[in-house]
């Protein structure tokens, strides 16, 4: 009875094995063929820093308050910003943030790897994304 329903079970995993081995794949071999992200995808921030007038309108409405703006008056009374940090070791991808900006300089990009070694790494300035980045 025993060896009956073992050599049923494995008729039936070789039935599936057979059913899907000639079928296309359905997972990516990431990383060397990147994940389709759509156009709305909420992944790493990304900021105009030349537009942002450091209101702090985007720190003030997050919930987590992963977000840490400082800025200096300029010569033209312009603030110029000093530092935009945000800690993705909190940050939920809630786009909040984005929503609250004015000059609608803050935007969440197609980004998503921001696999880190400790938790201090996860914590990112965006005055320095690179420029290819910014498109
Ligand atoms: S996406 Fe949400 S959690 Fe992340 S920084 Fe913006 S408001 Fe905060
Ligand atoms: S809300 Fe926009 S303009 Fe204001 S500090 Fe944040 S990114 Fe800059």
């Amino acid at each position: 009875m025993r060896i009956k329903q073992i050599s049923r079970g494995f008729l039936k995993g070789l039935q599936v094995t057979g059913i899907h081995l000639f079928r296309r794949p359905v997972t990516h071999p990431y990383p060397e063929q990147r994940a389709y992200t759509p156009p709305r995808f909420r992944g790493i921030h990304r900021l105009i820093v030349e537009d942002c007038v450091v209101c702090r309108a985007c720190e003030r409405v997050c919930p987590v308050n992963c977000l840490t703006i400082s800025g200096v008056r300029g010569d033209n009374r312009r603030f110029i910003l000093e530092q935009f940090d945000i800690d993705y070791s909190l940050c939920m991808f809630c786009d909040l943030c984005v929503e609250a900006c004015p000059p609608h300089c803050l935007v969440m990009g197609p980004e998503f790897e921001i696999a880190a070694e400790n938790r201090h790494s996860l914590r990112r300035s965006l005055l320095s994304q690179p420029k290819e980045e910014m498109v």
